[in-house]
């Protein structure tokens, strides 16, 4: 049978039904009605968006390097950039280990390609980002959820499960969909017991800039960088519509991630590698990250004064992060997340349901019950009213 509705002649490979739509995708059709006040999309907020230095450095690329900006490029990246990558990072890089990608989500899509054969055990936290499970599930994989509390994989159960693993993905600071961040004493013990498995550890760290009031502990690939693929992303601290990321790899894996890349793109855009380095040369980001943080931060305790005030007595639990754009919650026994969204947004508000995010459901049997609220692309008043809306349709459901 074609699932797929193709005319015969067209016959589809098997991984091509590993490809699914996004769940979040679909589920944000929904939410995208007029007047819904969405907490569930995953956007960073427009308004830090850095136009008037991208304007600035669009017209000075052009002028000083444009036939080279608008040439076909080193698949590498483009070398200032790698620079001044390898220099940002808190442990020795050198600007060779470091291959520009196009955004981190290509990044994840390499990994898989170089590292995942089918029936590859691969382990993830639970929950995490779904986006990662997309860009792996097409190479095969055995995908196994790592049992995780609030300061991230729980070391038993990796122990557990590590055998044969060909990575650990994980998202050390302010994770996308919890919003929880590692301890320091964790990320000790688990770079101690990879290097014991000899587990590589593939770092997503896309929002570890982003902290609220103190930075996150180094990343794990500072303290064990043999062992560790670090993945990073220039979406959340200047524009996601860049699409610059970048990996930091082992230099004994570079060469097969730079084929895969080579293969995928022949390389990220030089114009835009260009604009990012001309904007960054400087301190701008010194000046530029800060106010993210603080509005962000500012919008995190809108959302948080909100909870407490229109939740008190209704049994939702949710998180504190420290930094990021999520907050984790959960909902009261007997509520299940996908059932409540369609009434939340009759009701003018959206989130995302949680369970999509667990790579199998059987980590946690209670998935159904939590959700993601963004709380940095709605303004303060529009938390206020989200929230109380949410508060509503929770109180008519229990009650
Ligand atoms: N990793 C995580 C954890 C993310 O949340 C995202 C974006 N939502 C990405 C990777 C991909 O980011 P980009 O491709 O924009 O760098």
């Amino acid at each position: 049978m074609n699932p797929y509705d193709l005319p015969s002649t067209w016959v589809l490979a098997r991984r091509a039904s590993r490809m699914n739509p996004s769940a979040i995708r679909e589920i944000l059709k929904v939410t995208e009605r007029p007047g819904v006040i969405s907490f569930a999309g995953g956007l960073p907020s427009p308004s830090t968006f850095p136009v008037d230095a991208f304007a600035a450095a669009s017209a000075r690329v052009l002028q000083e390097d444009g036939p080279a900006a608008l040439q076909y490029a080193a698949s590498e990246g483009f070398p200032a950039l790698r620079q001044q990558v390898a220099a940002g990072l808190p442990w020795p890089v050198d600007p060779d280990q470091v291959l520009i990608t196009t955004g981190s989500q290509q990044g994840l899509d390499l990994v898989a390609k170089v590292l995942v054969d089918a029936g590859s055990r691969v382990l993830v936290e639970t929950p995490t980002y779904l986006g990662a499970l997309q860009a792996f599930a097409p190479m095969e994989p055995e995908i196994l959820g790592v049992r995780s509390d609030y300061e991230g994989v729980q070391l038993d159960d990796l122990r557990a499960k590590a055998e044969g693993a060909r990575f650990l993905y994980l998202l050390p600071n302010f994770q996308n969909p919890t919003g929880r961040s590692m301890s320091e004493a964790r990320r000790a013990a688990l770079a101690e017991l990879a290097a014991e498995l000899r587990l590589p550890i593939v770092e997503d760290n896309p929002y570890g800039e982003l902290w609220f009031d103190r930075a996150p502990p180094p990343p794990l690939s500072a303290r064990h960088p043999d062992g560790c693929l670090y993945l990073g992303s220039f979406s959340k601290v200047l524009a996601p519509g860049l699409r610059l990321g970048f990996l930091v790899a082992p230099p004994a894996l570079y060469p097969k991630l730079l084929q895969a890349k080579q293969a995928a793109d022949l390389h990220s855009p030089g114009f835009n590698q260009r604009m990012a380095a001309q904007v960054m040369a400087g301190d701008f980001l010194q000046r530029h990250v800060p106010r993210i943080r603080a509005l962000y931060r500012s919008q995190r305790d809108a959302m948080l004064a909100a909870l407490e005030r229109e939740m008190a007595g209704l049994g939702l639990q949710w998180n504190v992060p420290d930094g990021g754009m999520f907050l984790w919650a959960r909902l009261p026994h007997g509520l299940d997340a996908l059932e409540l969204l369609p009434r939340a947004v009759e009701a003018g508000v959206a989130f995302v349901p949680g369970a999509p995010f667990y790579a199998d459901g059987s980590e946690d049997p209670e998935a159904q019950r939590t959700l993601r609220l963004s709380f940095v692309t709605a303004s303060v008043a529009e938390i206020d009213r989200g929230i109380a809306a949410l508060a509503a349709v929770i109180r008519q459901a229990t009650g």
